[in-house]
């Protein structure tokens, strides 16, 4: 994925390349209109654009170390800022630890790219916080706030910021006839386009890991007994995660040695970490995947309940309709609690812990 391949940003990516042949750089942009998913990936692409060492006429290669560390998330100068915490907001501390980082030059790469998701959801101290460092911008420094609406954030801010506007028919309408394109059967891309929450890397992971096949197996064990019962195999669920997440480490030691013959020890060292970090990543994918995919069960559950015929899950409905026998607050319910373990994978949560919470949650619940 890069600069060029993105499909559906239309004029907001022609302006943001612009910026990048003429070499000028807002100190703040505001992405906003639909398409969050949108949104922060053209904010990658963007980071990109700025730090790649290999680009070529302003496009970023995707290859160089710089390309692929701000694509993990994990370059020292490109930093993401998302809400958590239970009320889902960007606290002050966040935005009084940025201040900090502005004081040292950037690390490794040519601009240092603060890229705010939800924007809108600071609060209001933080946003005072925010706005102070607007008022005398760092150099070499970008700050791209992410939101659905600019009249959501507080005027002052947005009056400092470049706005570029995203419009986007529908995700449906860009994803859906790639992944067809790409070989998959209608009823999978729909689910895909539901559930994968966004990432790129799902995509090789979906088809690695055979998750179509997969989910079927889970859901037929969901709903094996008469009874929905939600703790149905936590444990063989765990398992298989984690067998995965033993492959692919085994694949790094191959990896390791192979560079090691080739090269020396000093440079599989230093790749090791790096995918090390890909493989941690990879699991991280994996859980949110599995947690979306009983996420987008149970609202297809209550839009059963309430009538509504347009489902996700078309493939399984029959399932989906045993589901929707169970107590509507206790459908509620559980979407509330599997809208939690998202927010605590994106926090790195460890991964037993998380199924210990869901272990317990369920036991709490009568599951
Ligand atoms: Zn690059």
């Amino acid at each position: 994925m890069s600069f060029q391949d993105i499909k559906g940003a239309g004029w907001a990516l022609e302006y943001l390349k612009k910026c990048v042949e003429k070499g000028r750089i807002a100190s703040a942009y505001l992405f906003y209109g639909n398409g969050e998913w949108l949104r922060k990936r053209v904010a990658k692409e963007f980071a990109k654009a700025l730090n790649c060492s290999e680009a070529k006429n302003e496009k970023p290669c995707d290859k160089c170390l710089q390309c692929q560390k701000i694509e993990k998330e994990i370059h020292p100068d490109c930093i993401f800022v998302s809400p958590h915490g239970a009320a889902s907001r960007i606290g002050i501390d966040r935005i009084r630890e940025i201040k900090r980082s502005l004081n040292l030059f950037p690390v490794e790469g040519k601009w240092r790219v603060i890229i705010i998701q939800q924007a809108h959801r600071m609060t209001q101290e933080a946003s005072n916080a925010l706005l102070k460092i607007l008022e005398e911008p760092p150099s070499q420094t970008t700050f791209l706030l992410l939101a659905p609406h600019w009249e959501a954030l507080l005027p002052t801010i947005s009056s400092r910021c470049q706005k570029v506007k995203f419009e986007v028919s529908s995700l449906e309408d860009i994803l859906l006839p790639a992944l067809i394109e790409a070989g998959y059967e209608e009823e999978e891309a729909k689910v895909f386009v539901a559930i994968y929450g966004g990432d790129e890397r799902v995509k090789e992971l979906w088809r690695e890991v055979d998750f179509w096949k997969k989910r079927r197996e889970i859901i037929e064990k969901f709903l094996g007994k008469k009874k929905v019962s939600l703790s149905f195999h936590l444990d063989g669920l765990y398992q298989w995660v984690e067998d995965w997440h033993k492959k692919w480490k085994k694949n790094i030691e191959k990896r390791v040695k192979e560079v090691e013959e080739k090269e020396g020890k000093g440079t599989a060292k230093e790749r090791e970490s790096f995918w090390e970090a890909e493989v941690e990543e990879k699991r991280k994918i994996l859980v949110t995947l599995l947690i979306n995919m009983f996420y987008s069960l149970f609202v297809d559950a209550l839009k059963i309940k309430r009538g509504e015929k347009k489902i996700v899950n078309r493939d399984i409905e029959d399932k989906v309709k045993k589901i929707s026998e169970l107590d509507e607050n206790y459908i509620k319910e559980w979407i509330g609690e599997l809208e939690e373990m998202k927010r605590l994978v994106e926090r790195n949560v460890n991964l037993s812990l998380l199924l210990g919470y869901i272990g317990l949650k369920i036991y709490g619940m009568g599951g």
